[in-house]
């Protein structure tokens, strides 16, 4: 047997081709779920001005010490300050204004006494007293926010590499970034290899199936927060493969993805076009489902020649395209792995196999594993069941009873 390339090593290669995209603005609401390209800092403080936090009256909290319910302390309504406007002057000795939560304190106020701990009430509309009786000291800095509590001026605030959620995109907003440098979205090709096969609303032929792969591809590349570019099926042919491929290039594409036709069948061309028009780097891995997986460049374009049955491809795609498309974005690699007990023996063939299996948790929390019937690399229901792939090293059997882990393709609760 030709030898086999270890998937660690594999990965490694295939991250080590690979770099983060440039960065592009992009509008405020259209950075969601995009990766900060630079880091952000904050140009001006949050608060931007020492602003009340309650409406009510903002007073010099030395002039209200003497204030208690035995000796209520009156105190001129001097200034009204709605919020959105700049008070007029300063807070003179002895007096208060009213003042509106979000409203600027005027020069002098160093606290807010709120509405309901006063004599005072209004509707809206109302015009404020002429004076209000205090029966309780403000403590300084009562009720205020001060300029730069949230953030202060200058502070970084969002490192590059943030992945931007909707808080992220009200600090933003906040911070007057009606655009946002982001990386550029990864943008990978689909192209599907095959004469037997004919899009999901043709009508069956005999030999024939529906290409199912270009379709999970763009899924999971969706999910993967990159855009897909799915393409029309290939014959079997060079000159037809390689027209695709001329398609592909075409789009410019970030990433190009293959599926079928990289094994060592008589009709399988795409290496072939391959070595015409760009190089093979890597090309069969010591795993299963997934061994005749090819990697490499056309013309500087990275290229991932999938192979053709569907779960082989969904796993190698899990395995290796979706780290490489999380590079490309400049996003951390989230793949969440976690340890099970297998409940069954299962067997290999030597390579480091991925098991589709289902996982329940026992009565002490721990999780059990087993697989989801035929592991067959046609068997799309076995994918369909799984909660996540088991990995059983090469060179071993799957023991009952014993723990490996278990890449998650799902949430288990
Ligand atoms: P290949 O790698 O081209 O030899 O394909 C291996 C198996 O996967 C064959 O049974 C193909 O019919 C099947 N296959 C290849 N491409 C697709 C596709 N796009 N959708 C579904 N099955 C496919
Ligand atoms: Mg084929």
């Amino acid at each position: 047997m030709a030898h086999l390339l270890d998937v660690h090593t594999t990965l490694n290669h295939i991250l080590a081709d690979l770099g983060r995209l440039p960065a592009e603005n992009v509008p405020l609401p259209a950075a969601l779920d995009r990766v900060l390209a630079e880091p952000v800092s904050a140009q001006t403080a949050l608060p931007p001005f020492a602003n009340s936090s309650m409406d009510g009256f903002a007073v010099r909290a030395e002039d209200t010490a003497s204030a208690s319910p035995e000796t209520p302390l009156r105190l001129p309504v001097v200034m009204d300050i709605p919020a959105g406007h700049a008070p007029k002057r300063p807070l003179a000795r002895g007096s208060c204004a009213r003042i509106m939560t979000g409203a600027p304190l005027p020069e002098g106020a160093d606290a807010v006494i709120p509405v309901e701990d006063t004599s005072a009430s209004w509707q809206a509309g109302d015009p404020p007293p002429n004076q209000v009786v205090i029966t309780r000291p403000a403590r300084p800095g009562a009720n205020v926010r001060p300029v730069g509590e949230d953030i202060p001026a200058g502070e970084q605030v969002l490192p590059a590499g943030t992945l931007i959620g909707p808080p992220e995109i009200g600090l933003l907003a906040a911070l007057g970034y009606a655009t946002v440098p982001v990386v550029r979205q990864p943008v990978v090709a689909v192209i599907a290899t095959g004469d037997e096969l004919i899009e999901p609303a043709e009508a069956l032929m005999p030999g024939k199936i529906r290409n199912s792969n270009s379709y999970v591809l763009e899924a999971l590349i969706r999910q993967a927060g990159a855009r897909g570019l799915r393409l029309p099926v290939a014959r079997d042919t060079f000159a037809a493969v390689r027209t695709l491929f001329d398609t592909a290039l075409a789009q410019e594409p970030d990433l190009i993805l293959s599926s079928g036709g990289v094994s060592v069948g008589a009709h399988d061309v795409v290496r072939h076009v391959l070595d015409a028009l760009g190089e093979v780097q890597l090309w069969r891995v010591n795993m299963r489902p997934g061994k005749p997986l090819a990697y490499g460049r056309v013309q500087d374009v990275p290229f991932f020649g999938l192979p053709g049955n569907p779960v082989s491809a969904q796993v190698t795609f899990d395995v290796f395209v979706r780290p490489a498309l999380l590079k490309l974005a400049g996003r951390p690699d989230d793949t969440r792995i976690v340890d099970a007990i297998l409940d069954e023996a299962l067997s290999t063939d030597g390579r480091m196999t991925y098991f589709r299996v289902q996982l329940r948790r026992d009565a002490g929390g721990a999780l059990h594993a087993t697989a989801t019937g035929t592991q067959s690399s046609g068997a799309m229901r076995s994918m369909v069941l799984a909660d996540g792939l088991l990995i059983v090293p090469a060179g071993e059997q799957a023991q009952a009873g014993q723990r490996y882990p278990v890449r998650l393709l799902r949430h288990v609760p």
